[in-house]
């Protein structure tokens, strides 16, 4: 059973070949922490988090060398790619030019306004989709002096008034917003107010909000919270950490809400006096092998035989053991038992088997 989520529906934007909004399935996106001028260590951290289930890549441009570099890039990259512009609107429009299919901006940071046109102009001639990223830390000065602080209604005026100078100036549609603060409860109450007032599609997630354990459960929190309310409709779960456990993270949230599968579910029990099998090595050993499956399974890890297989029948298949024997289950029924040190390998053929009796569970991004 999973919550019933009634989704908003927003206005549909192109990331290149990816849809975003609507009734589009909720994207997946990361960014690359890698120097963007060294195109080889850039391309291969792009092909990992493709190959993790990454649907849209955002690089950072922070100067001309990293702009000549993104020709390369984007024409390599096997998934829509975003530049992240800070202060620059010149190197924008080279990177508009030389390929990419998003562009990320904060237009507070631009202090010309007349560059920042030219910039949306290129953005719009290329079909370009824009994200006005607004960031707690960086509102410009008049909502600032209005407001005092970066509170949430500061930050969706900001958006909001971004969001109609582009409509309004260039009937230029192709937008999505961010309303970023390092508070989850700020960025959701944004969020929040921004969707009662606009269609426009929204990238959600918590900025800045710290290394795996800390910045899993503030992203966790957040965008839970907003999925739940049928907000939000590309999300990236930022971290301190490499950047493909974002992806893992992203879709773990989206499964157990119910609203995308891509790797199997893995179960295991947390371990008491009865356990004789060095479960952590074997939890260890099936989840690295589950991150390169993309099916729709439940798997099961468990501690002993005497309750392992009935605690874990609603699983797909499981293993369990004890005393240098391994126990393989199907939908909590002993199927096989094999020395301890042949569990692992059995286990993945038993897998196999099970995936070509039910091809319908494996998933194609
Ligand atoms: S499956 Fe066995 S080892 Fe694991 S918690 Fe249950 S009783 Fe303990």
């Amino acid at each position: 059973m999973f919550p019933k989520i009634k989704r908003k529906k927003t206005k549909v934007v192109k990331v290149g070949s990816v849809l975003i909004g609507g009734e589009n399935p909720i994207r997946v996106q990361s960014m690359t922490n890698t120097d963007t001028r060294d195109v080889k260590a850039t391309l291969e951290q792009i092909y990992k988090l493709h190959y993790a289930g990454c649907e849209i890549i955002r690089v950072t441009i922070p100067d001309e060398k990293a702009v000549s570099a993104l020709k390369e890039i984007t024409k390599k990259s096997p998934m829509p790619v975003i530049a992240d512009l800070h202060f620059v609107t010149s190197l924008g429009e080279k990177a508009v030019k030389a390929g990419i299919a998003g562009i990320r901006i904060n237009p507070g940071t631009f202090k010309n306004l007349k560059n920042l046109d030219r910039l949306i102009e290129v953005c719009k001639d290329y079909g370009v989709c824009i994200r006005i990223g607004i960031n707690a830390g960086s509102l410009e000065t008049k909502i600032l002096k209005k407001y005092k602080t970066p509170t949430p209604s500061a930050m969706v005026e900001s958006a909001i008034n971004w969001v109609n100078y582009i409509v309004e100036k260039f009937d230029y549609q192709n937008i999505k917003v961010s309303l970023k603060s390092s508070n989850w409860w700020d960025t959701v109450k944004a969020y929040e107010l921004f969707s009662k007032k606009s269609d426009f599609p929204l990238h959600i997630g918590v900025t800045e909000a710290g290394g795996l354990i800390p910045g899993t459960i503030k992203n966790t929190m957040a965008i839970t919270y907003l999925l739940l309310k049928g907000i939000g409709d590309t999300l990236r779960v930022s971290l301190t950490a490499d950047p493909v456990e974002e992806v893992y993270v992203a879709y773990e949230i989206l499964r157990n809400l119910g609203l995308r599968t891509l790797h199997p579910d893995i179960i295991a029990c947390p371990m008491c006096g009865r356990c004789e099998i060095d479960l952590m090595k074997l939890y260890r050993e099936v989840e690295n092998w589950a991150k390169n499956v993309k099916a729709n399974l439940r798997l099961a890890v468990m501690g002993c035989i005497v309750n392992g297989p009935g605690e874990a029948k609603h699983a797909d298949l499981g293993i369990t053991g004890g005393k240098g024997v391994g126990i393989i289950f199907r939908e909590g029924k002993i199927i096989k038992k094999v020395p301890e040190d042949q569990l692992l390998n059995e286990f993945f053929k038993e897998i196999e088997t099970f995936l070509k009796e039910h091809p319908e569970r494996l998933i194609n991004l």
